[in-house]
C-alpha cells in the first residue's frame, strides 16, 4: 500500500540542521520531518564539547576565521568561513531565544571553553552534554509548532525526481519507509532538505551512533548531484577504549582544560610530535596516537586528568565523569585509556552559501553537506555552528522553490521482491565494509590500502545491488546499500588526491602539492553510481 503525502518543504533528518530549518521554515510553509529512528537519535545528541562564536573580549571575527583556515589547510572557502564566523554570537543567541541552556561563569557571562586548536576560549557548552541541551530544546520547539508533522521511524528510501518523467532531474520529495508498518510513502515537497548526518558507520571504530550511515549524501549522489572532498574523514583521537562501552567520546574539551596523553608506562609524547602537544589540532594527534599504538602493539594510549583538581573535573564533565565511573574508571585518580575513531565527514554534498545542491529542489544542510567552511580538517566546534548558520540561510532561500512535481507521481513498487530470508548477508557484508574502511582509507592511508578497499567494495556492492533487487526493502538493507556507495565515494575521492593534505595523510605522497585542490564526483561523468 503506498500512502501520498504533500507539504511545502519535507526536511529528512531531525539533528541541529534539520529542526533549526524546521522551525524557520514553518513561519513561510507546512514542514514535514522524517526521522528514522526517534527524534534525538541524532550526532546532535551526542555532542559533548559546544559550539564555536566569536564572543570573548580578547577574540576577534579575524581570529576565528584565521584558527579555521588554518586546521583547513588550503581547501577552505574564505567566503564561507567569513560567513559563519560572523554570524557565531548571532546563532548562539538563536540557539538562547529557543530554549537552550548554556553555561555561565560566576559573574553571569556566557562561560567559554577552549578547544584544541583554537586560539582564544570560545566553546558556549553546557557542561558536557550540551549537544543534548540542544537537540531537548529544539524537539520542545518543532513539538509546539502547529506547522511541523514529525514522523519518527520513517526512513528515505531514495529521492524522487523530475528525471523519471522525462524532465531535468529536478527534486520533488522522497520515498519513505515507514519502518513500524512496512510501507513506503510517497512525500512530495516544493523543496526537500537533506539534512541526514554523518558517515561514521562506514568504520568499525567510531564515535557516531547508529544513524550515521551517510543515506543523504548516498540519495543525492544517486540522483546526480556533485558530491565534493569525502576523503576527508575526521578521526577523534579519544575514544574511550573499553570492551563494554560502544562509541564513548572523551571530548576534546578534556585536553582543552589540561588533560595530557601518556603512554602505558606514564610518559608523555605529544611534545615529539608538535609543539601545541596535547592541545595540537586533531589530525596531529590522532596520527600521533595511532603511531605509538601501532610502534608499541598497546590496546590504547591514556587521556590523564589525575593532575586536575577533582572537583573541577567532576563540575565540568560530569557526563564522562559518570559514565568512566559506572564501568570502574575514577577519572580523578586513574588515567583514561583511550583510542581514535572516525568522528566527523568534512566533505559531503556540494552546496552554495544558501544550502542549495546542483540539484534543483534539493537542499543540503548540517554534516551531510560540503560547504567549504570545514577545508581538509574541521577545527572543533565549527560544525553545530556551520548547522545553525546553513539551516536558517536555507530556511530563506526555500522561499523562493518553485513545485515540480508531476500531475501523476509512480508509487512504490516492490515488484517481484519478496521478504529476504537470508538476514545474515546484510550483517556480513555490513560488519566487512567497516572493517576494512578502518585498514585500508582510515588515518594512514597508501596506493596499495586504497586499491585493495576498491576491489572489494566493488564485489560487495554487486551483491548488494542483487539483494537489493530481490528482496523488500528493510532499514538495514537501505542503510547497507547506502554505506557501500558512501564507501565507494570515500575510496574514489581518496584514490583521485594525490599528496597529503589535512586529514587526507598517505605514505606514498607524503607532501603537498602547492595547488590545493577539491575532489568533486557526480554520477553523470563519475563513477558507476
Ligand atoms: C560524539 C560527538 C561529539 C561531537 N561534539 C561536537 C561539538 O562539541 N561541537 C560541534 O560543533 N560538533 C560536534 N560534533 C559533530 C556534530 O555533533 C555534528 O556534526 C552535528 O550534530 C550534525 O548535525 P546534523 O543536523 O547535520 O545531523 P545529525 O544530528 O546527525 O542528525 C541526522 C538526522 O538524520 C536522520 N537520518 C539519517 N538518514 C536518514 C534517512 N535515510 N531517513 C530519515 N532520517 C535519516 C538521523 O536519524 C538524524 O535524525 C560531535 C559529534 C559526535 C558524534
Amino acid at each position: 500500500m503506498t500512502e501520498a503525502l504533500d507539504t511545502d518543504y519535507l526536511v529528512i533528518g531531525s539533528g541541529i540542521a534539520g529542526l533549526n530549518f524546521a522551525l524557520l521554515a514553518a513561519e513561510h510553509g507546512r514542514v514535514v520531518v522524517v526521522t528514522k529512528k526517534k527524534p534525538a537519535d541524532t550526532n546532535t545528541n551526542w555532542a559533548q564539547g559546544g559550539v564555536a562564536a566569536v564572543l570573548a573580549p580578547d577574540d576577534s571575527v579575524d581570529l576565528h576565521i584565521q584558527d579555521t583556515l588554518t586546521a583547513g589547510d588550503g581547501l577552505c572557502d574564505r567566503a564561507v568561513v567569513e560567513m559563519c564566523v560572523s554570524e557565531g554570537a548571532a546563532q548562539v543567541q538563536r540557539l538562547l531565544d529557543v530554549g537552550v541552556r548554556l553555561a555561565r561563569d560566576p559573574a553571569g557571562a556566557l562561560d567559554l571553553g577552549r578547544e584544541g586548536a583554537h586560539s582564544r576560549n570560545r566553546v558556549v557548552h553546557w557542561q558536557d552534554v550540551t549537544g543534548r541541551e540542544i537537540q531537548r530544546a529544539l524537539i520542545a520547539a518543532v513539538t509546539a509548532h502547529a506547522n511541523i508533522t514529525v514522523l519518527e521511524d520513517h526512513i528515505a528510501v531514495d529521492l524522487l525526481s523530475m528525471a523519471k518523467y522525462g524532465g531535468d532531474p529536478a527534486c520533488f520529495g522522497a520515498y519513505v519507509l515507514d519502518t513500524s508498518s512496512g510501507n513506503v510513502k510517497t512525500i512530495c515537497a516544493r523543496a526537500t532538505v537533506l539534512a541526514t548526518g554523518g558517515t561514521g558507520k562506514v568504520y568499525v571504530y567510531t564515535s557516531n551512533p547508529d544513524v550515521a550511515t551517510g543515506d543523504g549524501i548516498a540519495m543525492a549522489y544517486r540522483l546526480g548531484a556533485a558530491v565534493c572532498d569525502l576523503e576527508f574523514v575526521q578521526f577523534h583521537p579519544t575514544v574511550l577504549f573499553h570492551p563494554h562501552a560502544r562509541n564513548f567520546l572523551l571530548s576534546e574539551a578534556m585536553r582543552g582544560e589540561g588533560g595530557v596523553l601518556r603512554l602505558a608506562n606514564g610518559d608523555t609524547f605529544m611534545e615529539h610530535y608538535h609543539p601545541m602537544k596535547s592541545l595540537a589540532s586533531r589530525d596531529i594527534v590522532a596520527r600521533a596516537i595511532d603511531n605509538e599504538i601501532k610502534k608499541s602493539g598497546a590496546d590504547s594510549v591514556f587521556l590523564d586528568m589525575t593532575h586536575l583538581d577533582p572537583a573541577f573535573v567532576r563540575g565540568r564533565f560530569p557526563n564522562i565523569h559518570e559514565r568512566c565511573l559506572g564501568l570502574g574508571i575514577d577519572i580523578t585518580k586513574q588515567p583514561i585509556p583511550v583510542v581514535p575513531a572516525a568522528h566527523y565527514m568534512c566533505g559531503g554534498i556540494k552546496t552554495d552559501m544558501r544550502g542549495a545542491t546542483t540539484i534543483s529542489g534539493l537542499y543540503a544542510i548540517g554534516e551531510c553537506a560540503f560547504t567549504g567552511l570545514h577545508g581538509a580538517n574541521r577545527l572543533a566546534s565549527n560544525s553545530l555552528l556551520e548547522g545553525m548558520v546553513y539551516s536558517t540561510h536555507a530556511a530563506e532561500a526555500v522561499r523562493d522553490a518553485v513545485r515540480h512535481r508531476p500531475s501523476q507521481v509512480a508509487p512504490w513498487s516492490t515488484g517481484d521482491a519478496t521478504d529476504s530470508q537470508d538476514q545474515i548477508v546484510v550483517a556480513l557484508n555490513w560488519e566487512e565494509i567497516r572493517r576494512f574502511m578502518w585498514s585500508y582509507l582510515g588515518i594512514v592511508r597508501s596506493d596499495k590500502r586504497i586499491e585493495r578497499a576498491r576491489r572489494r567494495i566493488e564485489i560487495l556492492r554487486d551483491e548488494i545491488r542483487e539483494y537489493y533487487i530481490d528482496f523488500k526493502v528493510t532499514s538495514d538493507l537501505i542503510e547497507l546499500r547506502n554505506l557501500a556507495l558512501v564507501a565507494h565515494l570515500v575510496i574514489e575521492s581518496a584514490r583521485r588526491r594525490k599528496e597529503s593534505r589535512g586529514l587526507h595523510y598517505t605514505l606514498d605522497y607524503p607532501d603537498k602539492l602547492p595547488e590545493a585542490r577539491h575532489s568533486e564526483l557526480q554520477l553523470t561523468n563519475g563513477p558507476r553510481g
